[in-house]
């Protein structure tokens, strides 16, 4: 993989923006594998396709692409707040491809954020653009990575070292199945999951989960019966083999893909 981006095309741009968009979608249709199947290739989406910047020719999944030249952000801004609910509820979000360059436009950092994670809990709706504003009013919303569990952040290259193909696809079959649920039901998997995770154990139990009960009532204010609701994700969760059954209680995190 050749990390250096084709500085020739940026001449024709004057904005800095433009120059990074044009460069890292270059590279990306020049370099990037697919992380869903076997494809050694992504193609470019056909111009102003929806929230999509290319897609795989040959499982047909779907990416956006975010360039960005500082790395390790709680949060990235996104496009229009409602679209993007909307995209979500219908199952529509693209999977996101996170791009840092560095000043010399080689890449340096590329994250996959599978969009099994870009649920509701996630967005964080912005501010109306004030009244002197082009589009006064209109409201965009930026996605909480850090509200992202580290199973929906595969590392496709850190600090400019590319992970193997073999890993990064192992990585995304582990949590394949999660797309296969219904967006509003996924949204409460993804949260059981990401308290899972905060927990830092690889071991737990489920009254350590109950914990989880006050803050997801904030993310799902109409339902009242969270602990049954976190029992079910338990059991979603052990069906996908994310995790597994112990017994009286007691939970095991299953590991991630493992170095190869
Ligand atoms: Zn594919």
């Amino acid at each position: 993989m050749n990390l250096q981006c084709n500085i020739d095309l940026a001449s024709a741009y004057k904005s800095a923006s433009q120059v990074a968009r044009i460069l890292s979608e270059d590279w990306c249709a020049r370099e990037l594998y697919c992380p869903a199947c076997r494809s050694g290739s992504i193609s470019r989406s056909p111009a102003n396709t929806q929230a999509a910047d290319f897609s795989c020719p040959r499982c047909e999944q779907r990416f956006q692409l975010k360039s960005l030249r500082r790395w390790g952000s709680p949060k990235i801004v996104d496009a229009g707040y409602e679209a993007m609910i909307r995209a979500i509820k219908a199952d529509r979000a693209p999977h996101l491809l996170l791009l840092q360059y560095t000043g010399a436009w080689h890449v340096r950092n590329l994250m996959l954020i599978p969009r099994m994670f870009v649920t509701e809990s996630v967005i964080e709706k912005r501010r109306p653009l004030s009244k002197t504003a082009r589009r006064a009013g209109w409201i965009g919303c930026n996605i909480l990575l850090g509200g992202i569990p580290e199973d929906g952040r595969i590392a496709m290259i850190s600090e400019g070292r590319p992970t193997p193909e073999q890993r990064v696809r192992k990585e995304f079959e582990r949590i394949r199945g999660l797309g296969k649920l219904p967006p509003s039901l996924r949204g409460w998997t993804v949260d059981v999951l990401s308290f899972v995770r905060r927990l830092r154990k690889a071991e737990f139990t489920l009254s350590e989960i109950y914990d989880a009960e006050p803050s997801l009532r904030i993310v799902h204010p109409n339902n009242r019966n969270i602990r049954p609701k976190i029992r079910q994700q338990l059991q979603i969760l052990r069906d996908l083999g994310l995790v597994e059954f112990k017994g009286r209680g007691r939970y095991v995190l299953r590991a991630s893909a493992g170095p190869n």
